[in-house]
């Protein structure tokens, strides 16, 4: 018989869901509401701050004095929902069943499907939720591994709290052997994903009455040069990249996804600026990717300096989330496929902190209850058939005595 969700990972969920954790707010109800749970089962929390003390990673190690084991990785912020057209409130966590007029056995609709909808139910609160309400399994498991709680926060806007945690991690010598980031793939362990690198690019120019064009320097036209230049490297990405297979679009892509500048018809923009990124393969250099725009601008702008001193192209960089390439073969890949009776191995389109921990040196698999399709999106849901596949699947972790 399937295995049926149990209440308190549904409770847990729901509570977690109704904390608004936009990434532009604080995360800390949330994290002590997770310290507070864990410390009431006499486990000790480490938390690290991004430099306000707004926000905060958590760290936990269950089954302390054991072997380092297993990371179960999550992130704790939500995107937002403005502008979104949601027909349930995003932080209600009010479980539907899905159509909600199934009259079970006309033999038209199918059965009516339980689904937990709001902000962050998919993308990724439950896996938090679930691994929580199961602490006591791993902490009372005969595993000779710990498993380790790792919560970050601003993964939505760059991944930028769990750098701090893994330094962290690495500075007090902890050494994980593994990472499952439980991000939603429908429960089926991906190997690998793709890298988001994204920068913003102010050009500065030199304003003039629009008929004096030769003494002026035209932003705006300087920094369509360059979006040019990102467009032809999508294109050269696409008629000359190695194909990657299993990836939706198998191969790294560019886009400009800002353009502002400006103010006048009749004036020569000063300023002007534009916003890219990069989504390159695991086997792409995202680094190279980049630094061919440098060159590019670093060519265009003497001819720039000659009438304006001051003008030129200056860059910031927004977010560099590394790919990701794990293997069939690893042993955590191995594990995830054992624990969610899984044979198949996917790939994702999406960015995750999976490439981080690779990074670091952590063998790492992405595993998660729910589909990225509904990520993001309005009336975000996950269905409490996937949640109870996702408990399971922890709940069989807590028994694993070898990881492979
Ligand atoms: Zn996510």
């Amino acid at each position: 018989m399937a295995h049926v969700l149990s209440s308190r990972s549904l409770e847990l969920a729901q509570t977690l869901v109704r904390m608004n954790t936009v990434s532009a707010n604080s995360n800390l109800e949330l994290i002590h509401f997770v310290r507070d749970h864990l410390a009431g089962l006499g486990v000790r929390s480490r938390l690290t701050y991004n430099a306000d003390k707004t926000k905060a990673n958590l760290f936990a190690t269950l089954g302390a004095g054991r072997a380092s084991g297993v990371i179960l990785s999550g992130h704790t912020d939500t995107v937002p929902w403005d502008g979104q057209d949601w027909s349930v409130d995003p932080l209600s966590a009010m479980v539907q069943d899905w159509p909600q007029d199934a009259p079970g056995g006309n033999g038209e609709v199918e059965r009516a499907e339980p689904r937990l909808y709001g902000r962050g139910t998919a993308d990724m609160k439950s896996f938090i939720a679930i691994a929580l309400a199961n602490a006591e399994r791993f902490l009372e498991s005969s595993s000779p591994f710990a498993v380790h709680f790792a919560f970050s926060y601003d993964e939505e806007v760059g991944c930028f709290g769990v750098r701090e945690l893994i330094a962290d991690m690495k500075e007090r010598g902890v050494k994980p052997v593994a990472c499952i980031v439980g991000e939603p793939t429908y429960m089926v362990p991906a190997i690998a994903h793709k890298g988001v690198y994204r920068y913003r690019c102010c050009v500065r120019g030199k304003e003039a009455h629009s008929s004096l064009t030769p003494h002026s320097v035209n932003a705006i036209e300087m920094a369509a040069r360059l979006v040019g230049k990102v467009r032809d490297m999508a294109e050269g990405f696409e008629s000359n990249e190695l194909r990657y297979s299993g990836f939706d679009v198998p191969f790294s892509t560019a886009s400009v996804g800002q353009f502002h500048g400006g103010i006048a018809d009749n004036v020569v923009p000063r300023d002007a600026e534009f916003r890219y990124e990069f989504r390159n393969l695991p086997t792409a250099d995202a680094a190279q990717m980049q630094k061919e725009v440098l060159a590019y601008a670093a060519r265009a702008e003497p001819a720039m300096k000659k009438i304006a001193p001051d003008a030129g192209f200056s860059f910031e960089t927004i977010c560099e989330v590394p790919s990701f390439l794990g293997s069939a073969n690893d042993p955590i890949t191995r594990l995830a496929q054992r624990l969610s009776d899984e044979p198949r191995t996917t790939l994702v389109a999406f960015g995750t902190e999976a490439g981080i921990f690779k990074v670091a040196g952590i063998p790492t698999v992405v595993c998660g209850p729910g589909s990225i399709l509904q990520a993001h999106q309005p009336d975000e849901f996950v269905t409490l058939e996937q949640l109870a596949r996702c408990e399971l699947f922890l709940q069989r972790l807590a028994s694993t005595t070898v990881i492979g």
